[in-house]
């Protein structure tokens, strides 16, 4: 009884004959108004979600940091790689040279023709050109462990690079696809977006404009279960019933959204 009472707009406008054709036409354009700006805010909100994955995926294409990285890992152990080879080669000529040095020096010992103090001389350095080639040959095998090291994590390297540089293709074909698809998607929803902005009213255009921007894209918001769906406040019995006059443009007391159904 009380409720259709508090229903002022509409059945007040329409027991005026003389009126009518007037009332009708204001109440039918209010009631669009609604339901544009309802509208609106959904082709708006989705139009954002878009922009906002566009730049994700903007970001995502020119960010060539995993591929760098790879490259640059691989390239470090290419180099540790060589520089290993190399020192290997330095270890067995060095062993090679004493290996000459221990020949000469048996030749001599052996030959022929020497004093006994030759001789013992000889015996001396035997001796000690021994014991230097078996830390060389120690050198050697260090030096040729440290090379099938590298070699194994130059491969895992050179592999890692051609894997990342394959992903970051198919990644990069899956991100293009997707953001082509998009933009096909946001022409079409800019050319309805401007078919549903037609039908409102520059000053309700204006305000809704100043609450999207106050409030993080957001200034329509469906009422559900009594309740302001944006911010969660609950509204009294006649926003309530305000909210779902089509008539009536009504703002969350506290977000000052419109808020509607
Ligand atoms: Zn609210």
């Amino acid at each position: 009884m009380f409720q259709v009472l508090s229903c002022l707009c509409i059945p007040t406008l329409l027991t005026f004959p003389s009126l009518a054709d007037s009332p009708i036409q204001v109440y039918n354009l209010i009631m669009s108004q609604v339901r544009l700006l309802a509208n609106l805010q959904t082709l708006d909100t989705q139009l954002d979600n878009i922009r906002h994955r566009l730049t994700e995926i903007d970001a995502a294409l020119s960010d060539h940091s995993a591929v760098r990285k790879a490259a640059a890992r691989a390239e470090k152990a290419a180099a540790a790689l060589t520089a290993a080879r190399l020192a290997l080669k330095r270890a067995e000529q060095e062993v090679q040279t004493q290996q000459d040095k221990i020949d000469r020096n048996q030749q001599a010992l052996y030959g022929g023709g020497k004093s006994p103090k030759q001789l013992e001389e000889l015996q001396m350095e035997s001796g000690a050109l021994a014991r230097h080639l078996e830390t060389l040959e120690e050198r050697q095998l260090e030096a040729l462990i440290a090379s099938e090291e590298a070699e194994v994590a130059d491969q895992a390297a050179q592999e890692n690079l051609a894997s990342t540089k394959s992903q970051a293709a198919a990644e990069n074909t899956d991100l293009s696809k997707e953001q082509q698809q998009l933009m096909t998607e946001q022409a079409a929803l800019e050319e309805q977006r401007e078919a549903a902005t037609a039908g409102i009213t520059t000053d309700l255009i204006t305000e809704y404009e100043r609450l999207r921007k106050a409030r993080l894209g957001l200034a329509v918001a469906p009422v559900k279960d009594g309740a302001c769906t944006a911010c969660g406040a609950e509204l009294t019995a006649a926003q309530a019933q305000a909210a779902r006059s089509p008539s009536k443009i009504t703002n969350c007391v506290v977000c000052g959204r419109i808020v509607h159904g």
